[in-house]
């Protein structure tokens, strides 16, 4: 670096010159990018191992439940109480591993590129999500509310999906009452900041960032049956449209989920 110094009046008088040795920063911003890279990359080999097995998974994983469920159809007179007992078990747990296989893929295929955004009517994906929902919202009594909703920028089979998993949610955890649902949005800033609100059970403060983390399940058993993905894959199909998505609870007066996507246009993969 070379700085010109003048005099009181204005004159040149000298020059200072300093000379920065870059050589270990260079060295350490390579080492860092190296990093970067091999973690992208055996990031991509994890979600490509998750994908495959995954999917691979699902082919054998038939076999077995059609052929267990074979078994029960064609011997069951000829089987003792024990012996169906123990076919039961080996469907439920087929079905389980089932839906955990299903979770599984939808959560490795949120975090691939997918299809280019297009504009999508928010209000269709909450239809399309209900009508995939109905027979819970029937079952559950649930009375579900939906206002204006905006067109947005996005995946629409992804937004579906996000909605679909909030709302559904929003109805299995419910409490004494029916439950009482209500999608709104309103424009935030430069996002639209849309919710999904229940009367529920709630989330205590503490777990409220950790659930949104694989696996993470505070309520279990089979009074909410699920695999614990369901908001993982929330939490990416909002980050992938340039989002946020957080909630706000009070155990035993419910919650409301938020997530935010971006009002522009610029919001693309
Ligand atoms: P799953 O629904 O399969 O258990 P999720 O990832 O969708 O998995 O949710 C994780 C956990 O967060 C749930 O097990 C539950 O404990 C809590 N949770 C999610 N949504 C709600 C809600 N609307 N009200 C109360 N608890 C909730």
């Amino acid at each position: 670096i070379i700085t010109p110094v003048r005099d009181e009046r204005g004159r040149l008088c000298h020059f200072i010159a300093i000379k920065v040795d870059m050589t270990e920063r260079k060295h350490a911003e390579k080492i860092l990018r190296e990093r970067a890279e091999e973690l992208a990359r055996s990031n991509e080999d994890l979600e490509r191992y998750a994908y495959v097995a995954s999917h691979d998974l699902q082919e054998p994983l038939r076999m077995v439940s059609s052929f267990v469920q074979l078994l029960e159809k064609k011997y069951a007179e000829q089987l003792d109480e024990p012996a169906q007992q123990y076919i039961a078990s080996a469907v439920q747990g087929a079905k389980r591993m089932h839906r955990l296989i299903k979770d599984l893929l939808a959560y490795s295929r949120a975090g691939r590129p997918g299809r280019p955004f297009e504009p999508v009517s928010c209000q269709e994906a909450v239809r399309a999500a209900l009508s995939t929902l109905e027979m819970a919202v029937r079952e559950g009594g649930a009375e579900v509310t939906v206002d204006r909703l905006p067109v947005v920028q996005g995946d629409r089979a992804q937004l579906e999906q996000l909605f679909q998993n909030l709302i559904g949610n929003a109805v299995k955890f419910h409490g004494e009452n029916p439950p009482r649902v209500r999608i709104a949005a309103r424009v935030d800033g430069a996002d639209w900041l849309l919710s999904v609100s229940d009367n529920g059970i709630g989330i205590e403060a503490e777990y409220t960032d950790k659930i949104f983390a694989m696996f993470r399940r505070l309520h279990g058993g089979s009074d909410y049956p699920g695999t614990g993905i369901g908001l993982a894959i929330c939490k990416r199909i909002v980050q992938r449209h340039g989002g946020r998505i957080w909630v706000e609870s009070k155990p035993g007066e419910g919650s409301i989920f938020y997530f935010t996507i971006p009002r522009s246009e610029a919001a693309r993969v």
